[in-house]
């Protein structure tokens, strides 16, 4: 791992300096790597050890109603996430625990099992591309087998089989083991950006990264980060605290995902299965956690009462980086264009974060980039004059 030199000594130079080493910094160092820029990588703490070095790796689509830009944004990084994942796998050789397992979501009762069933043209309609189609089946009745008990489902079960899982420490293990690889590409760990000017960024060591271009990818700390580094009316987001756990399940890792009314169950690779996830505005502990998982852990084995046997292998907590409009930020600075923010994916990061950051990186490069107007920072600043007023 190196270190940025001093400013008394000759300064690390690089086309682009990325301020996070979580999964949107990585598959951004990735692609602009790919692309021939020289990278360096810094990370106020361990790279993949904020939000991203968590269990869950749910991949869920928004629902195909009311179709949006955000949506088919995510639709179409779903369906781009799997060649770039065969592609960072046969490169390393490591796998992330990535699978398209589909989802199970329970219904409660008729007016849910009617509004199931109106979505299953908006799926026809909207969930297509790449030649794929991908679907939303109402099934009237939960099928007997020892997975999502039946009553727990007393109106039916929606199945989709766009939803998809992965391991995100594998998956942040196998993005860093391919930047260790490349010469354009250093990371430098436990010293972040404090001070960003004229091409010249300062860390808190008081190392000095000369960089032609900067991307914020600070997950939740990117908001006061930049409201650090450039006059802003206001902080453009918050953190949302999450907790989850993991249980030493054995089962069978084709079984799909279930997601019930804020709970998530996700079977995984290597048989172990995660339950998700609290969702805290306001918290004291950041990083424990607390009676909200234990309910949260009974209401998974309510659904999958063969889960209740399983040993909890651990317990986890983080920070979610949600932007203040709840859209993902993805935009040029105001006034700078060399520097890029993002962040704000919230709860559907890890099926984005490389289209985010290719996003971003082309909009740094001053490539053509189409993105929704609720990812800019104009629609998020906004958003905060909105809600003082
Ligand atoms: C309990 C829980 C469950 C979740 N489940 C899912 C899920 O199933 N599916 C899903 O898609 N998402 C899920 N998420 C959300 C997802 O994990 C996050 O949205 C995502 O990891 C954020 O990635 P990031 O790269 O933006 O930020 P992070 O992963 O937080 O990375 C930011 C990095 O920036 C570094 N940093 C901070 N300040 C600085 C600085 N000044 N300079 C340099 N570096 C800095 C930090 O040390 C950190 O490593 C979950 C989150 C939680 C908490």
């Amino acid at each position: 791992m190196q270190r940025a030199r001093s400013a008394s000594g000759s300064d690390q130079r690089c086309d682009l300096l990325i301020a996070g080493g979580g999964v949107v910094g990585l598959w951004m160092a990735r692609l602009a790597s790919d692309q021939g820029l020289s990278v360096v990588l810094v990370d106020a703490g361990a790279i993949g050890a904020g939000a991203s070095g968590g269990i869950l790796g749910a991949l869920m689509p928004h629902a195909p109603e009311r179709w949006n830009g955000k949506k088919q944004f995510q639709f179409e990084a779903l369906l781009s996430l799997e060649p770039a994942i065969a592609c960072l796998e046969t490169e390393t050789g490591l796998s992330t625990g990535y699978g398209r397992i589909g989802r199970l979501m329970p219904l409660g009762d008729q007016r849910q099992l009617e509004r199931a069933r109106e979505r299953e043209d908006d799926a026809a309609r909207n969930w297509q591309g790449d030649g794929r189609n991908f679907h939303w089946t109402v099934h009237s009745s939960a099928t007997e087998n020892e997975w999502l008990v039946p009553d727990a489902a007393p109106a039916g079960v929606v199945f989709d089989d766009l939803s998809a899982r992965l391991d995100p420490r594998r998956l942040c293990a196998a993005l860093r083991t391919s930047l260790e690889a490349r010469p354009n590409v250093s990371m430098i760990e436990h010293d972040g950006l404090r001070h960003w000017q004229a091409s010249k960024a300062e860390l808190a060591s008081g190392a000095v990264v000369m960089a032609d271009r900067l991307a914020v990818t600070a997950g939740h700390e990117s908001f006061p980060l930049l409201s650090a580094l450039f006059p802003l009316p206001a902080e453009l987001g918050m953190p949302v605290k999450g907790q989850a756990a993991l249980l030493d399940a054995r089962c069978d890792p084709g079984q799909p995902l279930i997601f019930d009314d804020g709970v998530y169950i996700v079977p995984h690779a290597d048989g172990s299965v995660a339950i998700g996830s609290t969702s805290e505005n306001s918290f004291d502990a950041p990083f424990s956690t607390d009676a909200q998982l234990d309910g949260l852990l009974d209401r998974a084995h309510a659904l999958c009462p063969r889960l209740a046997d399983a040993p909890v292998i651990e317990r986890w907590a983080g920070l979610r980086p949600r932007a203040i409009g709840r859209d993902p930020l993805v935009d040029l600075v105001p006034g700078d264009t060399k520097t890029v923010i993002a962040t704000g994916g919230f709860k559907i990061t890890l099926g984005i974060a490389h289209a985010m950051a290719k996003a971003a990186l082309d909009r740094l490069l001053g490539r053509p980039v189409e993105l929704p107007e609720s990812f800019s920072i104009d629609y998020h600043l906004a958003k905060t004059a909105r809600i003082k007023r």
